[in-house]
């Protein structure tokens, strides 16, 4: 079975933005080029921080990432690259545009999966989010990536502006022949955070709400043959709650050098890892790795400090709920 992200206790990713540049304007974007920087990295640099990674876990997963990666001239020669170097799986993360002509210069021997990302089941709900025009752009990608024989993955960010539509997913996914769906939930980060109109419509769902749908689409569309992944969110009291910065090893690398191990982080700098001259060397204390060993009541203490919207006031007793991780998440196989 075709391996790539994953999202589990103990896996290793590598998550690696080479350029942060990109065509789209999504509404949701979590890109902060001045926490990112705006650099295109160039082909040597990208297999040297291959190297460091590929030397630090075998067999992780590599997921190209941007802005939009396959804007880079050079990606294919990326993947080339981590194929050589032993990676446990390639995916490549698009918005379906496709640049460069990517589906003619890798195979589906070198690419485990092209992710596409699309946030509605039609062009009216999707177009608002992710640019006018992107649903039959992405679903055009899809349609092209399926007929060389790659595999697909496709990813739903939910948000209060795209929840409802959830449920509409599972038919077009069947249609469209995706081999594996994540619904994964937005994260409240990104130049956009600044824009209150776009907190309060982008703003995340609440638990009755998440509870309601998501499972339940989860499971329609893994009936329908689709191994579908999708983040828990809220955990009972009693449930036990664990951080990936402590149980898996990710790394979201971006170019201007910076590596963090947890998404929420990314726009402070916070870091844990920079690479610097090629070389991959611990940031100075204190950094995202002091708060992971941080037990509350709330679970995720990013969640705590970063986007508490969500989270129930633990002030006058014991919370209701607690917010899980955000990079561990459950799957239901077909
Ligand atoms: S496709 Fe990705 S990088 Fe580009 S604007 Fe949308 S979220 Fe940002
Ligand atoms: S999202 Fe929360 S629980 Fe997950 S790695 Fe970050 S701090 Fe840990």
């Amino acid at each position: 079975m075709r391996k790539t992200v994953a999202f589990s206790s103990r896996s290793a990713n590598v998550f690696f933005h080479i350029l942060t540049r990109c065509n789209l304007h999504c509404r949701h974007c979590y890109i902060n080029p001045e926490q990112h920087g705006s650099r295109t990295l160039d082909i040597d640099t990208i297999e040297k921080w291959l190297a460091l990674f590929a030397e630090r876990h075998a067999q992780a997963n590599v997921i190209f990432l941007g802005g939009e990666p396959t804007m880079h001239p050079e990606l294919a020669q990326a993947v080339r690259s981590a194929r050589s170097l032993a990676y446990g799986s390639v995916t490549i993360d698009t918005n379906g545009y496709l640049f460069h002509d990517i589906l003619d210069r890798v195979t589906p021997k070198e690419v485990d999966f092209f992710s596409f990302s699309l946030d509605g089941p039609n062009p009216s709900v999707n177009d608002p989010l992710r640019g006018k025009g992107s649903f039959e752009k992405c679903t055009a990608g899809i349609a092209a990536a399926k007929a060389r024989g790659f595999a697909i993955s496709l990813i739903y960010t939910v948000s209060q502006a795209n929840i409802d539509h959830l449920s509409a997913m599972p038919p077009l996914l069947e249609s469209l022949g995706i081999d594996r769906f994540f619904i994964q939930v937005i994260g409240v980060r990104g130049q956009w955070r600044a824009d209150a109109e776009k907190c309060e419509t982008l703003a995340q769902v609440d638990r009755k709400t998440w509870v309601a749908v998501v499972p339940d689409v989860a499971e329609r569309a893994a009936r329908r043959g689709i191994p579908t992944i999708f983040p828990r969110v809220f955990l009972d009291p009693g449930e036990p709650f664990e951080c990936a910065g402590k149980v898996a090893d990710n790394y979201f690398i971006f170019p201007n050098g910076r590596v963090y191990r947890c998404p929420l982080c990314e726009d402070y700098p916070m870091h844990s890892l920079e690479i610097r001259d090629n070389r991959l060397v611990e940031t100075p204390r204190i950094n995202e790795t002091d708060l992971f060993p941080l037990t509350i009541p709330e679970g995720c203490v990013m969640n705590r400090i970063i986007q508490p919207r969500n989270l129930p006031a633990a002030d006058d007793g014991p919370p209701p709920f607690k917010i899980a991780c955000c990079m561990l998440k459950e799957e239901i196989a077909p």
